[in-house]
């Protein structure tokens, strides 16, 4: 019998996940498909570059047909139910895809209207729209005091944000603005970064670089007209520029499926990636409620996993592969350096001294993402 695996998400995880199927199984064993709401494949991290001039958003976006095996079918459509029960999703406007195994690898949803003043007053760079709202906001910038933060955890790769901090104190200086401008970074926690190893590395950068943080600043609201950010510890930030990564929720279509937790993640087991109670369900990526980093590097490791585990069943062995919480990323220091996390449940990061060397090692990365990362290479 051939085993239908259905994929809802063409994303990072979704579209490894997907290769790697079709690389393991043949096409009489199983026919994969593919759903994606837009089909078009986004390399999110790249837009951390766009507000600085130095990545165009267009570079960003490739065909999902283009990244895909031959042997796997794409479906551009949006699914607007998961009917567990039933094992189908329900699309928006095609007929439902029945499955034996379904995969969600759906990401996240920003949520700034969760903090109210956000849409009128903040800055982000995570869609490509407000990243070049955020450039030509940076264009006009003469001086003042620029508050950088995270409105909520969690949020798409925890790095993000103190990247921007650094690479933004470097291009003041470059544009001749430094010594008019005030750096202000916001955290909700009580260290500026979610893992303690990390903090204790960055946290004199910013203080040699003269960035000012406050911690325990948990974005309440904004008042777009006094240009003052509060906390719900009762705080308040002034600020003249404010870039402030927006409260992230589940997807719409987990929480409309009554399959997400209160904030919409799906529950899923940290080593085997089944969702809970639904053993035929694998969920990897931002999706997931999993104690890593919402990252690719984390989506990445994952489909490897979940595609052991699949093709396994459907060849009739007890899926054996687990995921051990590996993740591998980059954190831009500024100034043509960065440094490298890589840790996994039980091994926190012990991130080395930011260098040249870690931050062509990330370029090379971007520019080489396409051929190597969805089509599993590596
Ligand atoms: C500014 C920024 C910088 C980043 N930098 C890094 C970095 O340096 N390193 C790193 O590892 N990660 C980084 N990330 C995070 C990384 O991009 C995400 O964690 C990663 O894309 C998650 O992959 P995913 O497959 O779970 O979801 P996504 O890549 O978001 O894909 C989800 C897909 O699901 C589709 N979809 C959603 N709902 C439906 C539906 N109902 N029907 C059909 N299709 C649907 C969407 O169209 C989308 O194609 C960064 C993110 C941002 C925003």
């Amino acid at each position: 019998m051939t085993a239908r695996i259905v994929v809802l998400g063409g994303g990072v995880g979704g579209t490894l996940v997907s290769n790697l199927l079709a690389r393991k199984l043949s096409r009489s064993a199983a026919e994969i498909t593919v759903v994606d709401a837009t089909g078009r494949h986004i390399y999110q991290p790249g837009w951390l570059y766009v507000p600085f001039g130095l990545e165009k958003p267009e570079n960003l976006v490739k065909r999902e047909r283009s990244l895909l095996s031959r042997k796997v079918r794409l479906v551009v459509d949006r699914v607007v139910k998961i009917d567990a029960d039933a094992r189908r999703v329900v699309l928006a406007e095609g007929a439902p895809l029945e499955y034996d195994y379904l995969v969600v690898a759906a990401g996240a949803r920003l949520a700034p209207e969760a903090v109210p003043g956000y849409e009128e007053a903040a800055h982000n760079f995570y869609n490509a729209e407000n990243a070049l709202r955020l450039r030509a906001a940076l264009y006009g910038f003469g001086g003042g005091t620029v508050v950088v933060g995270v409105a909520d955890i969690p949020y798409k790769c925890p790095p993000a944000p103190l990247e921007f901090t650094f690479m933004l104190e470097d291009y003041l200086k470059q544009r001749g603005l430094r010594d008019r401008t005030k750096i202000v970074y916001l955290s909700p926690l009580n260290r500026v970064f979610t893992i303690e190893t990390v903090s204790q590395m960055v946290t004199p950068l910013l203080e040699e670089r003269g960035v000012e943080y406050r911690l325990f600043f948990n974005t309440e609201s904004i008042d777009p007209v006094a240009k003052v950010v509060r906390s719900m510890e009762g705080e308040e930030e002034q600020y003249d520029l404010l870039v402030l990564v927006p409260p992230h929720r589940g997807a719409p279509v987990v929480v409309e499926s009554g399959l997400g937790d209160q904030q919409g993640w799906l529950p899923t087991d940290r080593e085997t990636l089944q969702v809970k109670g639904r053993p035929e369900i694998y969920a990897l990526g931002d999706a997931t409620d999993l104690p890593v980093s919402k990252s690719g590097s984390a989506a990445h490791f994952q489909a490897k996993v979940v595609a052991d585990r699949i093709a396994d069943a459907v060849h009739g062995k007890q899926p054996a592969a687990k995921y051990d919480g590996h993740v591998l990323c980059f954190l831009e220091t500024g100034y043509g350096q960065a440094t490298q996390l890589a840790f996994d449940y039980e091994h926190p990061p012990q991130p080395p001294r930011p260098s040249r060397f870690y931050h062509y090692e990330k370029m090379l990365f971007n520019r080489t993402y396409w051929y190597i990362v969805p089509r599993g290479i590596v």
